[in-house]
C-alpha cells in the first residue's frame, strides 16, 4: 500500500513537471512516456491490482505511437518491457534467489499484453503513416491553395492596378472625349455661322440665320436677336423664335429694360439661371427661368444684343456665356464690315458734289424699275434736264457759284418728288428723273412744275444773286419706248428739241405709233 502511495505521488509529481515545464522538448516526451509506462508497471507489479490494469498501458502508448509513429512506440515498448522485467525481478528476487526462474502466470500476462501492444504500436504506427501522409498531402495541398491565393492575389492586384490605371486613363480618356466633343461642336457651329456669313450677304438675313444656328445647337426654348438703332437710340427685337403673341409682345413692348441697355452700353454678358417672375420686365409671366445675354458689339460699334432664354432654371454656364460671345464677335466684327461695305457702296453709288445717285447706280436702278413696270403693268417715265448756257454761267459768276447753283437746283427738284421717285446726275449739269407710275401727260405736267420751280430758284451768295433755267426731254414707257436704252436716247432726243426751241423748255419723245 505504502509503495503504491509512493507511486501514485511521484505519478503525479511527474505530471506536474512534465506538464507544465517539459512536454515541449522531445527528448522529455520520450522520458516522460517510459516513465509513465515503469510507473504503470510497477503499479500492476506492486499493487497486486490484478491483470485488466494492463489496459491502461494501451493508452499512453497508442497515444505515443499515433502521435510521434511505430518506431517511437516500439523504443518505448522496449525500454518499458526492460523496465517492467527489472520490476519483476526486484519484486521476485528473493524467490528467484532460492527457485531460480520460472514462469509464473504474471509474467506470461505481462508478456502477452506486451505482444498486445506490439500489434497496437503497429496498427496505430500505420494509422500514425497515414496521418503523416495526410497531413503532408494536406500541408502541400494547403501549401498549393496558399500558393493559388497568393498567385491570385497578386494577380487581383495586377487587374487592380490595370483597373485603375485603365479607370484613370478612361476617366482622361472621357475628359478628352468630352473636351473633343465640344470642340467638334463648337467647330461645326463655328463653321456653320461662316458658312452663312459666306452665303449670306444681306446682315438682316444673317441675323435670322444665326437665330436658327444657336437655337439648333444650344437647345434653347428661345433666341431672340436685338438691334440696337443709333437713331432713336432704341432696342429692336429683329429676329426671334416666340411665337406666342403674349409672349412677342411682352418682350417687344419691354425690350427697352434698363438692364439690356446696360448691358449693351457697358458691353458686358448676363448670365441668370433662377430668374425671379418680376426680376426682368421682358420675361415677365412668360415662365422663363434662365437667360443669358450676348452684347453684339465692337471696339467701336454696338449694334445688339442676342437674348437667349431657356424655362428650365440652372440652363447656362459661363462654358455658353464663353461660346456665345466667339459667336457674337465674329458676328460683330461681320456687322460693321457689313455696315463699312454698305457705306462704301452708298459712297460709290453716290455724286460727290449734290449726294444724290450717280448714273451708274440711276442704270441699276432703272432696269429694276422697268421690270417692275413691265411686271406690274404701269407706265414709266423718264426726264433729263439740262441746265442752260451754264457755261456762260460759269464764266459770269465762277465755278464756285456755279457749283452751288447745281446744288440747290437738285434740291428744289428733289423737293417735288415724291417718295418712289429717283433723281440722278446724269453728267456735268444734266440730271435724270425716274417716275415710276407715271404717264408721259403726267410727266410733262410734273416736268413743268419742276421747271417752273427752278426758273423760280434764286439762288445767294455772298454779294451775287442769280437763278438757271433748265430745258427737259421726257419719255415714257411704254408710250415711247419699251427698254431702258430706248427711254434714255429718246428723252435725251427729246431735249436736244428743247434746247433747240429755245431752251427753259419742255418737249415729251414721240410716241410710238407717230412713227
Ligand atoms: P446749253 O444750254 O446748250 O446746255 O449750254 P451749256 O453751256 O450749258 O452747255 P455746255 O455743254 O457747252 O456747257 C456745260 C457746262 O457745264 C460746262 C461746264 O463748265 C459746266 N459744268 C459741268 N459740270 C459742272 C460742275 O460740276 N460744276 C460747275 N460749276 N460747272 C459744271
Ligand atoms: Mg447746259
Ligand atoms: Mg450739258
Amino acid at each position: 500500500m505504502v509503495s503504491c502511495a509512493l507511486i501514485f505521488a511521484v505519478h503525479h509529481l511527474r505530471r506536474i513537471i512534465f506538464d507544465r515545464f517539459l512536454l515541449e522538448n522531445p527528448m522529455v516526451y520520450y522520458l516522460e512516456k517510459i516513465l509513465s509506462l515503469l510507473i504503470m508497471s510497477a503499479i500492476v507489479i506492486f499493487s497486486g491490482i490484478g491483470p485488466w490494469f494492463y489496459l491502461g498501458f494501451l493508452l499512453p502508448i497508442v497515444i505515443a505511437t499515433f502521435i510521434k509513429g511505430a518506431g517511437f512506440g516500439y523504443r518505448i515498448l522496449v525500454f518499458s518491457f526492460a523496465g517492467h522485467m527489472l520490476l519483476y525481478y526486484l519484486k521476485l528476487r528473493d524467490e528467484i534467489r532460492t527457485e531460480g526462474i520460472r514462469l509464473t502466470v504474471d509474467l506470461l500476462q505481462a508478456v502477452a499484453f506486451y505482444v498486445l501492444f506490439c500489434i497496437a504500436v503497429y496498427f496505430f504506427g500505420k494509422l500514425y503513416k497515414c496521418r503523416i501522409e495526410d497531413e503532408i498531402s494536406n500541408k502541400v495541398k494547403v501549401e498549393q491553395y496558399e500558393e493559388r491565393c497568393m498567385k491570385l492575389e497578386q494577380s487581383g492586384e495586377e487587374i487592380k492596378q490595370k483597373y485603375d490605371r485603365l479607370f484613370s486613363n478612361s476617366g482622361k480618356l472621357e475628359e478628352s472625349n468630352k473636351v473633343l466633343s465640344k470642340s467638334i461642336a463648337e467647330f461645326y457651329t463655328l463653321n456653320q455661322i461662316s458658312q452663312a456669313i459666306g452665303s449670306i450677304l444681306d446682315i438682316k438675313e444673317l441675323l435670322k440665320r444665326l437665330n436658327d444656328i444657336i437655337l439648333g445647337v444650344m437647345g434653347v426654348s428661345y433666341s431672340t436677336i436685338i438691334l440696337y438703332d443709333e437713331n432713336t437710340g432704341r432696342l429692336k427685337v429683329h429676329t426671334t423664335n416666340i411665337s406666342n403673341i403674349n409672349e412677342l409682345a411682352t418682350i417687344t413692348d419691354n425690350i427697352n429694360s434698363g438692364v439690356l441697355m446696360d448691358a449693351l452700353n457697358r458691353s458686358e454678358s448676363i448670365l441668370e439661371n433662377n430668374v425671379d417672375y418680376f426680376q426682368y420686365i421682358f420675361t415677365c409671366g412668360r415662365n422663363i427661368n434662365s437667360l443669358m445675354c450676348i452684347p453684339l458689339t465692337t471696339s467701336s460699334r454696338k449694334f445688339g444684343l442676342i437674348l437667349v432664354e431657356h424655362t428650365f432654371n440652372n440652363a447656362f454656364d459661363e462654358e455658353n456665356i464663353r461660346f456665345l460671345n466667339i459667336i457674337a464677335q465674329q458676328v460683330g466684327i461681320v456687322m460693321e464690315n457689313a455696315e463699312l461695305y454698305y457705306q462704301m457702296k452708298e459712297v460709290a453709288r453716290r455724286d460727290g458734289l449734290t449726294g444724290i445717285y450717280n448714273r451708274q447706280y440711276f442704270q441699276e436702278c432703272l432696269e429694276v424699275e422697268l421690270n417692275e413696270a413691265k411686271k406690274n403693268n404701269y407706265p414709266l417715265s423718264l426726264a433729263i434736264f439740262d441746265v442752260d448756257h451754264f457755261k456762260r454761267f460759269n464764266d459770269t459768276y465762277g465755278h464756285m457759284f456755279g457749283d452751288k447753283v447745281l446744288i440747290s437746283t437738285v434740291e428744289t427738284v428733289k423737293a417735288e418728288l415724291r417718295k418712289g421717285d429717283m433723281i440722278a446726275r446724269f453728267g456735268g449739269e444734266e440730271f435724270i428723273i425716274l417716275l415710276p407710275r407715271t404717264n408721259l401727260a403726267d410727266a410733262l405736267e410734273k416736268v413743268e412744275t419742276l421747271r417752273k420751280k427752278i426758273s423760280e430758284n434764286v439762288i445767294e451768295d455772298n454779294l451775287i444773286s442769280a437763278s438757271v433755267t433748265a430745258s427737259f426731254g421726257i419719255s415714257s414707257f411704254d408710250e415711247c419706248a419699251f427698254n431702258e436704252n430706248d427711254l434714255v436716247r429718246t428723252a435725251d432726243d427729246a431735249l436736244y428739241e428743247a434746247k433747240a426751241a429755245g431752251r427753259n423748255c419742255a418737249m415729251v419723245a414721240r410716241k410710238l405709233y407717230e412713227y
